[in-house]
Order: C-alpha cells, then sequence, then structure tokens
C-alpha cells in the first residue's frame, strides 16, 4: 500500500475512541500534549494505527484498573521527523525482561490475555516507515517513542 500524508492525531483520537471502553473500565485518565503545527507525516494510516494501538494496550494493561493510572500522549516535531510518545505510570519493565519485549511471542500476561505479539507488530510497521520505536521505563515511568520521518528519503 502506499504511503498518504496523515494527520497522526486523527488516527490516535480514533485508537481513544476504540479503546475508550477499555480506558474507563480502568479509570484511566488521558492527558493529551499534542503539538498544534504537527505536519502531515506519509505513512500507511491502517498500518500505523495499529502502532498506537498496540502501545496503548499495553500501557493499560500495565496499569491496570486501581484509578491511579495516567495515560499521556504527547506529540512533537523537528524539521525532518516527528515524534509520538506514549507514557503510562505503571509499574515500569523489569531490567531482566526489557530485553525480550519485541520478541514475537515474549508475553508476561496470563495465557489467553497476551500474544505477545503486539510490540513486535509495532516494531515492523515503524521500521517500514524507515522510522524507530524506543522504550525508557523506571518504575511508575514507562515511555514508548516512535519517530518517523517526514521524507521518504534517506534521513
Ligand atoms: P502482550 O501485550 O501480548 O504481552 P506485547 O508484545 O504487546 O505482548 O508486549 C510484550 C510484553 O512487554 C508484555 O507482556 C509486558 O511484559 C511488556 N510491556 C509492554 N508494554 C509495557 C508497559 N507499558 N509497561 C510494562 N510492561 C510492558
Ligand atoms: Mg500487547
Amino acid at each position: 500500500t502506499a504511503k498518504q500524508l496523515t494527520n497522526l492525531h486523527s488516527g490516535i483520537e480514533d485508537t481513544l475512541v476504540i479503546l475508550g471502553y477499555k480506558l474507563r473500565h480502568s479509570n484511566i485518565q488521558v492527558v493529551q500534549e499534542l503539538d498544534a503545527q504537527l505536519p502531515l507525516v506519509p505513512v500507511q494510516a491502517g498500518a500505523i494505527n495499529q502502532v498506537w494501538t498496540n502501545l496503548i494496550d499495553n500501557a493499560i494493561d500495565a496499569m491496570g484498573t486501581n484509578g491511579s493510572g495516567i495515560l499521556r500522549i504527547t506529540t512533537s516535531h523537528t524539521g525532518n521527523q516527528v515524534q509520538v510518545a506514549i507514557t503510562d505510570n505503571g509499574p515500569g519493565i523489569p531490567d531482566d525482561i526489557a530485553a525480550k519485549i519485541f520478541e514475537p511471542f515474549f508475553t508476561t500476561k496470563a495465557v489467553g490475555k497476551g500474544t505477545g505479539l503486539g510490540l513486535d507488530i509495532a516494531h515492523n510497521i515503524v521500521h517500514q516507515h524507515k522510522g524507530r520505536l524506543q522504550v525508557q521505563s523506571q518504575p511508575g515511568n514507562t515511555t514508548f517513542t516512535v519517530t518517523l520521518p517526514l521524507s521518504n528519503e534517506p534521513q
């Protein structure tokens, strides 16, 4: 499929609607810090929306249902790339598993709750767009950052 210039904010909004039931069920507060000048980005919109779904779904799972969860979505741009950061205040990713989370079928969730494919798929989609998917985590604060190039030329 060809890439089309896309407003990432609308795909993020659609994802929050799709995951709305789960967000409300988990009493999670959503905070968006959106770059009002965010440029259109050349992406396969359907695929990129799968990235937001997989990352936000994991964030919700990590925060649980105790009502203290805060999901923060931050967008920003520079001259040649955009960033979308998805932050949760869940327990964080322990050092001993951090190296494995992008591997297909790696999951810490109960049988039937996780396939272990979400991050593998997200990573592959971001790479197909010549972007990067990075994670920073400490107890109480985990951020997955997607960086996407604004042009299809080599960066
Ligand atoms: P699944 O969600 O099916 O387990 P994923 O590939 O989406 O598979 O994630 C793999 C694992 O990475 C999860 O089981 C979890 O251990 C860890 N993980 C992913 N996102 C987070 C997060 N935001 N906070 C803590 N751990 C996470
Ligand atoms: Mg997942």
